[in-house]
């Protein structure tokens, strides 16, 4: 029987997933949703997934009900009219040498979320997040969002015919993020308060509102998520990396790579975890102060600061998860600064590859934890990219022009690429684009 657990030892209660429930009715604590597969069968479903990767079919057409013995919440999938599907997951697994050389790697390999419908991982949690609010038979759905959440879940929810309503924080989302709760048709509040300040408001008052959250506190959305790394190890041909490199901000990402990778090894899957490696910007990093103080709680940052807004949360929900996968796999959290982000970024950028401002740090993160000799020159890293370059080109442009400042304090634009003002006449031209190019033709690149 698959139920609902709640995670806390002292607890450990199971429900019916007939429930609809968010935490745990007894405790309070976080729920997994908890599976009875079947060890046996699992042998076979590598090659029954790789197989669907020719069909048509919508479904075996997603990145993420492609590995739909995963995630077993609904009964037959494939005769549901229940999944919402946008085509999530699929996202590629890209290197660059120049990132590595940067981090002081020999390869580094990113997979790229940003690759989704509406730019970000959150697509593959939402997926399952929306199908599940259908099977519930729910017709409002919210979230309170720093962004990516907001845009993913208008675009879901509006796609099967629900209602989005999303809370945000005024004046702290990216101007992409806003644009696409807008476009696709959230009813859409700016909130004057903080990230964990709406949320607390909201938590409480869903139930009478009769409002499903979507909230990465939502099992659902992590189970979703979860099927990243099975398409991961699938393009690894299921070798494992050494390094699994990921921003944290609510945590639900590493909660739900954590559960999703201990499945595969229980399964049979794969042999060993890899370890994971969350990064925080300095101005947010309440889960790497807990570690580095080996406190029992996390206590709470009042006053995030960053500029990558995805990872601007001061109290995030899924700490007790996020710290039971880092202690399973031999995992680490570090914290990284404003311009170590922006360094990174630009060198992401330039390679053609591109991300938004959160996404970044891990790069940031895999070079301080390579200058550390915590992460070997030689291991196998790969950095999960959150988000779409395009999130939040406000950033992008005043990175260019070297005006990007964090809590009133300049940040440098070491790669900073302004564009350049010609008259329309064809000898200034040419000797304009002699002069821009010259040093880029002579060094081969
Ligand atoms: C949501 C988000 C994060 C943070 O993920 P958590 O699960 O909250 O830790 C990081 N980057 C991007 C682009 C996001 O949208
Ligand atoms: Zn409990």
């Amino acid at each position: 029987m698959h139920v609902f657990r709640c995670i806390r030892e002292s607890c450990g209660a199971a429900y019916p997933l007939a429930e609809n429930i968010h935490t745990c009715p007894r405790c309070g604590g976080l729920l997994d949703v908890e599976y009875a597969f079947d060890r046996e069968a699992a042998a076979q479903w590598p090659a029954l997934w790789s197989g669907r990767r020719a069909s048509l079919r919508k479904l075996d057409s997603s990145g993420v009900w492609r590995f739909r013995e995963l995630i077993p919440f609904i009964s037959e999938p494939e005769s549901a009219e229940l999944v919402a599907t946008l085509g999530e997951g699929n996202t590629p697994l890209l290197d660059s040498a120049a990132a590595a050389g940067f981090a002081g790697l020999d390869a580094i390999r990113f997979k790229h979320q940003g690759f989704n419908p509406t730019g970000s991982f959150k697509d593959n949690g939402m997926t399952c997040g929306v199908t599940r609010a259908r099977a519930l038979g729910m017709r409002l759905v919210g979230c309170v969002s720093t962004g990516n959440t907001s845009a993913s879940m208008a675009a879901y929810a509006s796609y099967a015919g629900l209602v989005p309503v999303v809370f945000i924080p005024h004046g702290e989302i990216a101007l992409g993020k806003l644009a696409q709760a807008l476009e696709y048709g959230a009813v859409t509040f700016q909130v004057e308060a903080n990230f964990d300040q709406i949320l607390r408001l909201i938590f409480r008052m869903a139930e009478s509102l009769g409002l499903y959250l979507l909230n990465s506190v939502n099992p659902f959305r992590l189970e979703g998520q979860k099927t990243i790394m099975a398409e991961l190890l699938e393009q690894c041909g299921w070798r494992e990396p050494d390094w699994i490199v990921l921003p944290g901000g609510n945590l639900g990402n590493v909660s739900a790579f954590g559960k999703g990778l201990r499945e595969l090894r229980d399964l049979g899957l794969i042999r060993r975890l890899p370890r994971l490696a969350v990064i925080q910007a300095e101005g947010a990093a309440p889960l790497c102060r807990m570690m580095e103080s080996a406190a029992a709680e996390l206590r709470p940052v009042e006053r995030p600061q960053t500029l990558a807004t995805a990872i601007k949360i001061g109290a995030p929900v899924s700490w007790p998860k996020a710290v039971r996968e880092l202690r399973a796999s031999g995992g680490v959290c570090v914290a990284v600064s404003e311009q170590e982000i922006a360094d990174a970024k630009a060198v992401i950028g330039r390679a053609g590859i591109g991300c938004e401002p959160a996404s970044a740090a891990t790069l940031a993160g895999a070079r301080k934890l390579r200058a550390a000799g915590v992460v070997g020159p030689d291991q196998d890293v790969v950095a999960i990219l959150t988000g779409h370059l395009l999130k939040d080109p406000d950033y992008i442009l005043r990175y260019h022009a070297g005006e990007l400042e964090c809590g009133g304090r300049p940040l440098e634009s070491r790669l900073a690429n302004r564009p350049r003002i010609v008259a329309a006449e064809a000898a200034a031209l040419e000797a304009a684009l002699r002069e821009a190019t010259g040093d880029r033709l002579t060094a081969g690149g």
